[in-house]
């Protein structure tokens, strides 16, 4: 049993632990970091854009930048083109394993200390202290804070046991870096044959490289390869030779993502963007917000459930709303037929919807909300969607 006592046990040394990591320690805080990976970002499977206000706030060197994007190119499945340009640069590729480094590095220059291939097996939450039993390098051993948080990403086994609740909805992500040929902005493909309910993608990283993935409900992999080999038989790619990497991505927030001595961030409480997969930024914002009230909480010793629950109002006021727009779009884009998927890009095209969105003051990268009462305010969507009645309030205020 190590003899310290941190004031924080942070698990998972991900975008978001580490920006905790870097907010608490940054504020005077003894702070312990555990992953079992070896090293940050080792074998992740992500694609990595975020958007400029992500990337600002990030507060990063340019180095971990793969690729800026300001337009990107839809097709539906009968291979009709939608191609979406803004004036300025929209989002950013980052190269993820740079990234999930550099935010530990920013972490240990303010004195977090990381142990690498360190698994935490459980934790123990007591009246005055909280214990976390890890596997350090096969040995087990146990540390001692007086709080913890959870930044698991995905893996609901620690805070199912701290009485956190599970997410029950996910998608599977499933990617592949691959050579490519005339890849130079980002491709989104619709459709059953490609991606059923969801969406796939070919992003470019560098000069002939790109990502290739796509979201599924479930057989990721599987669907993966067949786009892949649509890819080659289309020239698009050289060679279907790559390794597939897979990642669960919640749909879903936790019940509680907060307990006596404790907090989940990121991935691990479900805060991801449902449109698009897309957690960095509103697990880098929640890390903002749960590194704020601790620092105050451990200055005061007041480190109850109660004291502690101002978190969940916090992101729950800053993206609920934008949480809850995302599932139902979700919910109902997943149920749209092949033939619906191109009416509805024959309203973008022909509408001049696509244009009306972008210059709308909603457009956003990141907040999708605005943008999707925007989209349904227009009426030859509605009975695509069919979901007016659940927007119908709102749109009409
Ligand atoms: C195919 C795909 C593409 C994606 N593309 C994008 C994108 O373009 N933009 C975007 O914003 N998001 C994207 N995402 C989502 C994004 O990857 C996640 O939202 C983000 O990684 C969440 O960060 P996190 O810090 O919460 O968790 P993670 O990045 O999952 O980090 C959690 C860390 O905790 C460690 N860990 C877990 N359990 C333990 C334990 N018990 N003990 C010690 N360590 C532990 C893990 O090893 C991991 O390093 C994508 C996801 C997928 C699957």
């Amino acid at each position: 049993m190590s003899s310290r006592l941190y004031d924080v046990i942070i698990v998972g040394a991900g975008p978001a632990g580490s920006h905790a990591a870097y907010k608490l320690a940054s504020s005077g805080h003894g702070v312990a970091v555990f992953e079992e990976k070896s090293e940050p970002g080792l074998n992740v499977c992500c694609t990595g854009i975020i958007s400029s206000e992500c990337l600002h706030s990030l507060d990063l060197d340019t180095d971990v930048i793969l690729s800026r994007a300001s337009s990107a190119r839809f097709f539906s499945p009968s291979g009709k083109c939608l191609r979406l340009q803004t004036p300025k640069v929209q989002a950013y590729v980052v190269d993820r394993l740079l990234l999930d480094k550099a935010l530990a590095l920013k972490a240990q220059s303010q004195g977090a200390q990381y142990f690498f291939s360190s698994r935490v097996t459980d934790i123990i939450i007591g009246k005055d202290t909280v214990q976390a039993e890890t596997s350090c390098s096969g040995t087990r051993q146990v540390f001692s804070a007086r709080s913890v948080v959870l930044a698991t990403g995905f893996k609901p086994n620690l805070a199912r046991k701290a009485g956190l609740g599970r997410i029950k909805n996910f998608l599977v992500g499933a990617q592949t870096e691959i050579d490519a040929k005339d890849v130079d902005e980002t491709e989104v493909y619709f459709g059953r044959e490609v991606a059923p309910g969801s969406f796939a993608w070919l992003v470019p990283t560098s000069v002939n490289r790109a990502y290739v993935g796509l979201l599924a409900t479930s057989q990721a992999k599987r669907h993966l390869e067949r786009f892949l080999n649509i890819l080659l038989c289309r020239g698009r790619i050289t060679s279907q030779e790559a390794e597939i990497r897979q990642k669960v991505i919640p749909l879903g927030t936790l019940a509680r993502s907060y307990g006596t001595r404790l907090l989940a961030i990121g991935d691990a409480a479900g805060q991801v963007k449902p449109t698009s997969g897309g957690g960095i930024y509103f697990g880098h914002l929640a890390a903002e917000m749960a590194a704020e009230l601790l620092d105050e909480a451990l200055r005061s010793d007041n480190l109850t459930a109660g004291h502690l629950s101002r978190y969940q109002k916090q992101w729950k006021a800053k993206m609920g709303k934008e949480l809850s727009r995302g599932y139902w779009l979700r919910w109902a884009c997943a149920k749209l037929s092949d033939r619906q998927i191109e009416r509805v890009f024959d309203v973008f095209n022909s509408d001049g919807m696509a244009e009306a969105l972008l210059s709308s003051n909603n457009f956003s990268f990141d907040w999708h909300g605005g943008l999707i009462l925007t989209g349904l305010r227009h009426s030859s969507v509605y009975p695509l969607l069919k979901i007016r009645h659940l927007f119908s309030r709102e749109v009409g205020s």
